[in-house]
């Protein structure tokens, strides 16, 4: 495959997102170079920042700036000095929504990866994560509840009634399924689809999609039904025995922060959003951490970077296929917090305390390692 140059917009935002980025791009490089690829990284101005300095939360250079590359690498946007703008011009409203709609980006990967090290972190009883979990929710991002019209709330009958439509088309359920399939038998863990097949005319539609998928195309890859209800008991109980979980846009909502809040740690969960497939292996996408942008510790040079390393794993992986490289990532980033190294988020007693920038230097040495 043609890697040469990968293009790349780097939006970084508010908080935390310049120090994790600032991270991430290091790595990144360190990466390309090691396995001889090169990485054109141009930053764009995105969020409360972009507000400040030109005038809107997705100014039209960004967007241009985005259209002319191969991947978007976002770290996160908003904070307190922004939020009594009206909604629409905020910056998450005004430009992560903005560029999800403008890009199709119609599958949400958030992966829930709970490290053995790090077990005390979930909430879960020990016994039931004993040895960490890894779980990829694939959410169905531009479908179903949110999307679907009619969609509006007026008086009928001398009250108030709201009426929102849960619509989902064939080829919107086809489209999402084939690409969880190809996930789920790279990782040759099976697949777990979720609905609410006992009541929705929908599920009954995404359950028999997603089944002929399998059957056509995929007929290796283990196949299991759950009911939504049911999936929200099962994650909690038997974390261990899920691997990649494909569902609709609202309750995939819900299911993939159950699963982030099983493992204890927003600041190491990485996501994508990803679009069209331009070619084999190479999908447009927007890579981003989980969390948000931490005022909290912004500034302070303490803000864990292992999300924002790990989309930018992500956005090998999944945006342009460069399996290996995206693996080496996670590999460096599991020897780091094997070798005990935590940002102040994940530090506990008998673990060596360390700032953002020295997990980001100890991830680049583990490179390869
Ligand atoms: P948040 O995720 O920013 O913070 C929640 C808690 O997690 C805080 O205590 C924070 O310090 C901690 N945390 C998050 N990421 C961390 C990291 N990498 N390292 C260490 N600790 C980390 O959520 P919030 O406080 O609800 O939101 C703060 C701002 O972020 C708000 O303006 C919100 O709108 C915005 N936000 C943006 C995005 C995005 O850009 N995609 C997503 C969620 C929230």
């Amino acid at each position: 495959m043609e890697t040469s140059t990968l293009k790349i917009a780097v939006l970084a935002g508010d908080g935390i997102g310049p120090e994790v980025m600032a991270e991430a791009g290091k790595v990144l490089q360190a990466v390309a170079a090691q396995d001889g690829f090169t990485l054109d990284l141009k930053e764009g101005l995105v969020g409360g920042i972009a507000i400040d300095q030109a005038g809107k939360a997705l100014p039209a250079e960004t967007l241009r700036l985005c259209e002319e590359s191969e991947a978007i690498l976002f770290g996160s946007v908003g904070g307190p000095k922004w939020e009594a703008l009206p909604a629409q011009e905020q910056p998450e409203r005004g430009a992560l929504l903005p560029l999800r709609k403008h890009f199709h980006l119609y599958a949400n990967l958030r992966p829930a990866v709970c490290y053995a090290e790090l077990v005390s972190a979930s909430p879960l009883r020990p016994d039931l994560v004993a040895g960490g979990f890894e779980i990829l929710c694939i959410r169905e991002l531009t479908g179903g509840l949110y999307f679907g019209q009619p969609r509006y709330t007026r008086q009928e009958n001398g009250e108030l009634v709201a009426v929102d439509t849960m619509v989902y088309h064939e080829s919107e359920i086809r489209r999402i399924a084939e690409l969880a399939f190809r996930i789920a038998r790279r990782r040759g863990k099976g697949l777990v689809s979720v609905d609410k097949a006992n009541v929705l005319d929908n599920s009954l539609l995404w359950r028999k999609v997603v089944r002929e998928v399998g059957q056509q195309h995929f007929p290796e890859v283990e196949l299991k039904h759950l009911l939504v209800d049911n999936a929200a008991m099962q994650f909690i109980r038997y974390p261990r025995s899920f691997d990649v979980v494909v569902t609709e846009n609202l309750f995939g909502d819900i299911l993939s922060d159950e699963l982030a809040m099983m493992t204890g740690s927003i600041g190491m969960l990485p996501s994508a959003s990803l679009g069209a497939q331009r070619e084999a292996g190479r999908q447009f996408g927007l890579f981003e951490p989980s969390g948000g942008s931490a005022p909290d510790i912004a500034g302070k040079g303490v803000a864990n970077p292992i999300a924002q390393i790990l989309s930018g794993a992500m956005m090998l992986r999944h945006g342009f296929g460069l399996d290996s490289s995206a693996a080496k990532i996670e590999q460096a980033v599991r020897k780091a917090i094997r070798d005990g190294l935590r940002t102040g988020d994940i530090w506990s007693e008998g673990t060596a305390r360390v700032s953002t920038r020295e997990m980001g230097d100890a991830i680049v040495r583990n490179l390869g390692a």
